[in-house]
């Protein structure tokens, strides 16, 4: 286990997905001691649950291979000790200094540290919230994760679909829900996801239901273009109302309105994708009772201003999509600016 002496700066980072393993290594190839404190039992988050898209062995630059180096790294950094499995059970301020407890099963560890940084990342949208899509009841509807994973673990489907469909949005731009805002990762994720579908199943048509399609940047755009380009891919511009099960053809019947013609219409489909998008993590109340940090109207930590990560707690700065949804190359152009305004502030 790392030793640090307590009369040097010390900072906390509390999380360590992509975001917080990436502020805690700037922090530290400075010369700084870093205390990363993770509750899962390993580093990385919920990028370790991306899978490469690469599609014809042509990498679409979804970012997900931007953690493994970064792991390896903070693993055996001399300036950075990471408890892993553990909480932050308390935190106090007197002046400068935080003094912190971290509890790791019946264990307490007390430091000081100089600055905290909240690095809490997100919650995925639990798609049974939207039961009229049927997920967890209807064996042919999965989550955008569920099919990151899948590619992820290499794995078969049970059968080979002939029709797919991705439902965009679901979860957010969404008020009935209080998720007003755009995701910003799921149309991006969900349109590599449909070219792999399609390159793993050169047969398959896929429908892509949308409200409007989220472009960002050259690349995506490029990609957006070679998807409208295929002619078994159809993007509808409407948001389907049900979906039931069909149990004597194993499928999933879908029911929209066709904007256009103003009439409904209903499609079948063997695999049906939810795309899932990026939710307050769940911790964030409890850390913001620890700290007293500002929460926005959705529940995403609220820096003093758009141009910073410092908070209205002098010391505490936000890293990565504690603060919003952002991919993962967004999420560490974010860590980076957190770990120059921590040292700013030493
Ligand atoms: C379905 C889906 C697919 C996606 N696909 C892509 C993609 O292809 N490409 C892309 O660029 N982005 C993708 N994203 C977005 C990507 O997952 C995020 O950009 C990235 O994971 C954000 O990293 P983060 O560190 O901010 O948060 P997280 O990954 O959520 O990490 C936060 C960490 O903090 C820990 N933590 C939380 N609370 C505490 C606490 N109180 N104490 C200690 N530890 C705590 C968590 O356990 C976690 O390890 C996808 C998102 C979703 C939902
Ligand atoms: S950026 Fe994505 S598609 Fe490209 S190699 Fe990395 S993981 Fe694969
Ligand atoms: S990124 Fe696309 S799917 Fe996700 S909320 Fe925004 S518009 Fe909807």
């Amino acid at each position: 286990m790392v030793e640090f002496d307590m009369e040097e700066k010390n900072v906390l980072v509390i999380g360590a997905g992509i975001a917080g393993v990436t502020t805690a290594l700037k922090i530290a190839d400075r010369g700084i001691a870093v205390h990363l404190v993770e509750k899962d039992s390993s580093v990385g988050g919920h990028a370790q649950e991306s899978c490469c898209k690469a599609v014809d062995n042509v990498c679409t630059k979804c970012g997900a291979c931007l953690l493994k180096d970064r792991m390896d790294k903070v693993e055996i950094h001399p300036n950075i000790k990471i408890y892993l499995g553990s909480n932050i059970s308390d935190i106090s301020k007197s002046e400068d200094k935080f003094s912190v407890r971290i509890k790791h099963n019946d264990k307490t560890n007390s430091v000081e540290v100089d600055a905290v940084v909240v690095a809490t990342g997100f919650t995925p949208f639990d798609a049974r919230g939207k039961g009229r899509f049927g997920y967890g009841r209807i064996p042919y509807v999965f989550t955008g994760l569920d099919i990151e994973e899948h590619f992820k673990k290499n794995g078969e489907f049970n059968e080979i679909p002939k029709r797919a469909a991705f439902i965009q949005c679901v979860g957010s731009r969404d008020p009935h829900l209080n998720k007003g805002y755009c995701s910003r990762v799921c149309c991006r994720y969900a349109l590599r996801l449909a070219m792999m579908v399609r390159e793993a199943f050169p047969e398959v048509k896929v429908d892509i239901f949308h409200m409007d399609i989220q472009s960002s940047g050259k690349e995506f755009n490029m990609l957006y273009d070679q998807c409208k380009n295929d002619s078994k891919i159809e993007f509808i511009k409407s948001i389907p109302t049900r979906a039931r099960e069909i149990s004597e053809t194993k499928s999933v019947r879908v029911l929209y309105e066709d904007m256009a013609e103003a009439k409904l219409i209903e499609r079948d489909y063997d695999l049906l994708v939810l795309s899932i998008g990026i939710m307050p993590s769940e911790d964030n109340q409890r850390v913001e009772n620890l700290l007293g940090i500002n929460m926005d109207e959705f529940g995403f930590f609220e820096p003093v201003d758009s141009f910073s990560t410092r908070t209205n707690v002098q010391g505490v700065f936000l890293s990565g999509t504690c603060e919003g949804p952002k991919s993962i190359s967004e999420a560490i152009r974010h860590a980076d600016k957190t770990a120059v305004d921590v040292m700013e502030y030493l």
